[in-house]
């Protein structure tokens, strides 16, 4: 196969390289301590990960820490919004505990993070990209976060000198500022962890400047369920707002330049249109122009309607969203390179993952919320090199709510006894116990945007069972003989003795992880 022949090549120059540069690296100071590299994106789809068998993409540079590493086939977030996410991951706690249950909430940073564990514990630490927390990062040495969402295009970055603006594209900037800490400002005498977390492939989906014809004359495939009607599904799935029909905005989502009139009366997210061209630079919005007038133009002319229309904008919000974690695959793979040019592959653990799924067209939509799999279930790739036997693959029940204990294990650092979750390090090494957690549970609370109702629920390596408590609603999947999550069982007589075991698992996890009552 070329890929072996590839990693085989790879390898060559690491030899020759390695042993020099490490004796000035991390292990000169006696410390076994591996660097940690985590890269995090927004909202990207394990769906659309070459590793995981994606049908509509490939992303070599993501599919080599997998080749490399471990590939976790049932990791899952614990709330699946983006700045719930980020707290949970730093704080090892679910939302209900750490405080930031949804967007609107703002962090509190003097509660117990990883990334301050391991600086007390002699690590550097440096966070780079989006943050989302609204308070300033705390527990690094060094930061430059995007303002709240951040933009795709000469995006801000706040640093705690205040705020710059850089040219360029935010995935390859974010990377740059990332490869810059590590050469100019990493102290080599200790550890790093670097966070480098990605606004992409977050809506907007501005694809950058490298990839804007990506895709072009090609049909992405479309998933099985894109005309769903929710028959049997609970009511919050008929009311939510986040259909690719009737929720996506033709400017503001989907690029198609409004005409004169148009422009004249623009609403809701299309409003924003105008920010973002304005922050273009001529050369960069000329290729934008060049690269969207002609399909704006054929899009015009063909005047389509019903599921034609449906189809032509899940065409241009896939490709899009495709492209923007194209960028993000070439930079994934710069790291890769760069530590592999610096020597430090071996000594470093790179973790890949995304804050939460997204809904690629699945049940008609876009974004996540919902407990269903595209938005529950996050790609989690892990690499390190003498731990990790290359090529695994690991079907455990694992969560965002893990890595904390995961970064503070292999660091040698205890975890504190709020965490909640547990170290992937058994895992990583091979030795997966047998008292392994065998359900997750999961909390959404936001009102608002996209209309989904908070629910909770629990999950087993086969059946899902959630509630809309304020609704007095359930839902039963059975994820073996529907994978896709059609039928609703909840009701079904048949199967009303799974629901009851599943509610008592529900009560039981509600229990162990504090959620207060009336929550
Ligand atoms: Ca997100």
């Amino acid at each position: 196969m070329s890929t072996s022949i590839l990693v085989d090549m790879r390898l060559i120059p690491l030899v020759i390289v390695a042993a020099p540069i490490l004796l000035a690296g991390p292990d000169s100071n006696g410390s076994e301590r591996p660097n940690i590299l985590f890269i995090y994106t927004d909202d990207h789809s394990a769906a659309a990960v070459g590793a995981y068998g994606s049908r509509i993409n490939r992303t070599p540079g993501m599919d080599r820490i997998a080749e490399e590493g471990m590939r976790f086939d049932n990791a899952f977030c614990t709330n699946g919004i983006c700045a719930p996410c980020r707290a949970v991951v730093l704080t090892g706690t679910h939302s209900h505990v750490n405080g930031l249950m949804d967007n609107g909430d703002v962090f509190d940073g003097s509660q117990p993070t990883f990334p301050q564990l391991l600086r007390d514990d002699g690590y550097a630490t440096a966070l780079i990209g989006k943050w989302h927390l609204k308070t300033d990062p705390t527990g690094f040495d060094h930061w430059a976060v995007l303002p709240g969402q951040g933009d795709y295009y000469n995006p801000d970055f706040v640093t705690a000198d205040g705020t710059v603006r850089d040219e360029g594209y935010v995935t390859d900037l974010v990377t740059d500022r990332s490869i810059d800490w590590l050469q100019r400002e990493w102290d080599r005498e200790k550890p790093f962890l670097l966070m480098c977390q990605h606004k992409a492939p977050h809506r907007s989906w501005m694809p950058g400047p490298g990839h804007l014809d990506l895709y072009e004359g090609i049909e992405i495939p479309e998933p099985a369920t894109l005309f769903d009607d929710y028959a049997t599904r609970a009511s919050a799935a008929h009311d939510q707002e986040m259909e690719i029909d009737r929720h996506m905005y033709l400017h503001y989502d989907l690029k198609v330049e409004p005409t004169e009139q148009e422009r004249a009366e623009l609403s809701g997210p299309d409003r924003w249109i105008r920010g973002m061209r304005e922050r273009l630079t001529p050369e960069q919005l000329a290729a934008w122009d060049a690269a969207f007038a002609d399909r704006n133009e054929a899009f015009r002319a063909a005047g389509l309607e019903g599921r034609d229309l449906v189809r032509w904008k899940y065409q241009r919000y896939i490709k899009n969203y495709l492209r923007c974690i194209a960028s993000v695959d070439d930079n994934v793979a710069r790291l890769l390179d760069w530590l592999d040019a610096q020597g430090l592959a071996e000594d470093t653990i790179v973790v890949y993952s995304s804050d939460q799924g997204f809904f690629l067209g699945e049940h008609g939509w876009y974004d996540k919320r919902f407990m269903y799999e595209p938005s529950l279930r996050t790609p989690l790739l892990i690499r390190w090199p003498g731990t990790i036997a290359a090529g695994r693959t690991e079907d455990a029940l694992v969560q965002n709510l893990d890595l904390a204990q995961t970064f503070l294990d292999v660091a040698g650092v205890p975890a504190p006894d709020r965490m909640q979750g547990s170290s992937l390090l058994p895992l990583l090494e091979g030795r997966t116990p047998d008292t392994w957690r065998e359900s997750i549970y999961y909390e959404y609370f936001e009102r608002g945007i996209h209309n989904v109702q908070p629910h909770r629920g629990v999950r087993t390596d086969r059946w899902k069972l959630i509630e809309y408590p304020d609704r007095g609603e359930w839902e039963l999947f059975d994820l073996h003989e529907d994978p896709d999550e059609i039928v609703n069982l909840a009701d079904d007589p048949v199967h009303l003795e799974t629901r009851t075991e599943l509610e008592s698992e529900l009560r039981r996890l509600q229990v162990v992880y504090g959620v207060p009552d009336g929550s």
